[in-house]
């Protein structure tokens, strides 16, 4: 058995950076699907010139074509070998059911990175990315009350939830993550 966890939390809560250190730490390999969808785009793929326009607008891939990237990420020897943490997936309660069936008893922990929206939106407008116009920022962050908030429960339900103070300065909220994780694995 190996150690898996999620990261959650809203676009411009800290997950990417805290989901590096995190997995460094521990050993683990981080998969962020944002990131597979962004190297998809530049390699010129079939599916990144699907994805494109989605993710320039703040919407969602559907959950087949994620669910299907995801699954194969997971078969990979190197996560087999030392497990993963997965930040930016699941998103929906569709993805959420599939990744309870792909990871089985390998996933452990669900980390809910806590940030107001008022505070995200600040940081997203201040860091500059091509997806980061005004009105794919609102969409996303709708996008995120509606789809994936509901699996902050889901997760409770699952026993496996650490919600997680994300405010404050990096360090700060690494010390935080830790020690919780520490405490739950
Ligand atoms: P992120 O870097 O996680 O903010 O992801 C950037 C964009 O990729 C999102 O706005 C979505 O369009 C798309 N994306 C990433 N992960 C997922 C996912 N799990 N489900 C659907 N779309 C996703």
């Amino acid at each position: 058995m190996t150690l898996g966890m999620i990261i959650l939390g809203r676009q411009g809560s800290g997950k990417g950076t805290q989901a590096v250190r995190i997995a460094e730490r521990f050993g683990i390999i981080h998969i962020s699907t944002g990131d597979m969808l962004r190297a998809a785009v530049e390699e010129g793929t079939e599916l990144g010139l699907k994805a494109k326009s989605i993710m320039d607008a703040g919407e969602l891939v559907t959950d087949d074509v994620i669910n299907g990237i995801v699954e194969e990420r997971l078969k990979k020897e190197d996560v087999l070998h030392s497990g993963f943490l997965l930040d930016g997936y699941p998103r929906t309660v569709g993805q959420a059911t599939e990744l309870k069936k792909l990871a089985a008893e390998n996933l452990k922990l669900a980390i809910n990175l806590e940030v107001s929206i008022e505070e995200v939106t600040q940081r997203m407008l201040s860091r500059g990315r091509q997806d980061d116009t005004p009105e794919a920022i609102a969409r996303r962050l709708e996008l995120y009350e509606a789809e994936t908030s509901p699996l902050i429960e889901w997760f409770d339900k699952e026993n496996i939830l650490c919600v997680i103070n994300g405010s404050g300065t990096e360090n700060e909220v690494y010390e935080r993550v830790i020690s919780e994780i520490e405490k739950s694995i």
